[in-house]
């Protein structure tokens, strides 16, 4: 065929046009950093319609889209309303966006002791620097934390909740808390990671912003690093897109395209792996060389009721008290032959880590023994295997302490 160009460094150069096809049955990945216009003229129009029309990949991309805004669908399907998604490049940067897109000077953002060890040391060391006050306090304690927005002075406030909580598993009451925010005009974020839409709908109780670090069960298999947004209120999330686009931490077309992927079995994955868990809370308490399990589903933990009440299953992460010390601990991990030891969760596999030389690292350990992180406790994610297989692998490796 004859080529457009006259020179072929022309024809290396170019995009080749796709040819005529039926629709393929699965998306593309849209790999493309840039959208190319007609005319000036229809630039100009696309560019002041943002979001939503495509400019350049950090501003929205057709496939990144696609994927947030079935993750926002999951977090309200049945709920009688629609809700308004985004995908970030890490969980991190998911919380980060929620936050800054909500805080200015005089914030007053509470939030509990027991977040995960990241999110920590984000509220400390980044959020606070913006003349934001953090309190971090145990929001199981509900006159405390009403106590905290009666006598602080604050422009604006946010309660931020994570539940279960890393690594013990805590369970907060998500419709009390939403309703004493409410009272105080604080927006509230939910930290929905551990429990996924399947088993939990924070929006369901009136959270403003629910966010995930797709990282974990949404993508599920550990090949991709990423993060959710999901809002109920439409300006919420302009805001948080306006902060993402300046600060570029949104997610890239083939993190995407990879999460959907995932999430194709996520309620098939977190039903199994949350029953999984269920056997394996049950057979651990048990054991006579665990003296302690974290797991909501157990009627003994103290979240039992809180969780039966929000949470469709208790979800697949468990905790629990090997020994005494720390160098009892990490005998036990060093000799396990199945489990992978690895800072993560949620995969198809069981996971095991030893928050406090691992995720709680950075906690002063004052913080730490309250909320129960034990220098003996141990989070185990469990996986897709069959749980008597986990269970004799952890029975081994109980025998070297
Ligand atoms: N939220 C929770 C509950 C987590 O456990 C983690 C990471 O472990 C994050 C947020 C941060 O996610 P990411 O590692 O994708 O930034």
């Amino acid at each position: 065929m004859e080529s457009k160009f006259n020179h072929i460094e022309s024809l290396c150069a170019s995009e080749p046009k796709l040819t005529n096809s039926t629709q393929a049955h699965k998306n593309p990945i849209v790999a493309s950093s840039t959208f190319k216009f007609n005319t000036i003229d229809e630039g100009v129009e696309i560019f002041k319609s943002q979001p939503g029309h495509h400019v350049y990949t950090r501003y929205g991309n057709p496939g990144i889209e696609s994927v947030a805004q079935k993750i926002a669908d999951l977090e309200s399907f049945g709920l009688g309303f629609s809700s308004f998604g985004l995908l970030t490049s890490s969980g991190m940067a998911a919380l980060f966006t929620a936050i800054s897109a909500n805080c200015k000077e005089n914030t007053l953002l509470v939030s509990q002791g027991n977040l995960y060890g990241g999110t920590t040391e984000l509220l400390q060391k980044i959020i606070a620097g913006k003349g934001v006050s953090i309190c971090l306090t145990d929001l199981s304690d509900l006159a405390e934390t009403e106590n905290l927005f009666k006598t602080k002075s604050y422009s604006n406030a946010i309660l931020l909740i994570e539940t279960p909580s890393n690594p013990t598993l805590q369970c907060l009451d998500l419709e009390a808390l939403c309703a004493l925010a409410r009272q105080y005009g604080a927006m509230v974020v939910v930290d929905n990671t551990f429990a996924t839409p399947i088993l939990q709908q924070p929006l369901a109780f009136g959270a403003d912003i629910v966010v995930h670090s797709t990282t974990k069960y949404i993508h599920g298999h550990g090949l991709s690093t990423g993060g959710a947004l999901v809002f109920r209120d439409e300006n919420l999330f302009k805001k948080a897109w306006e902060i993402m686009k300046l600060v570029g931490c949104n997610c890239n077309p083939y993190d995407a395209w990879l999460i959907n992927t995932g999430m194709k079995t996520l309620a098939l994955r977190i039903n199994q792996q949350s029953n999984n868990a269920l056997f394996l809370a049950e057979q651990l308490s048990d054991h006579p060389q665990i003296s302690s399990v974290n797991y909501p589903g157990l009627k003994s933990h103290p979240s039992n009721k809180i969780a039966s009440k929000q949470m469709r299953s208790f979800g697949a992460m468990v905790s629990f008290s090997v020994g005494k010390t720390l160098s009892d601990a990490k005998s036990f991990c060093n000799h396990l032959k199945y489990c992978s030891i690895a800072p993560s969760l949620g995969e198809t596999d069981s996971m095991i880590l030893h928050p406090a030389t691992m995720s709680h690292l950075k906690v002063d350990s004052e913080t730490r023994k309250y909320y129960g992180i034990t220098d003996n406790l141990i989070r185990l994610s469990v996986g897709l295997e069959h749980p008597q297989d986990i269970l004799d692998d952890i029975d081994q490796a109980l025998k070297f302490i």
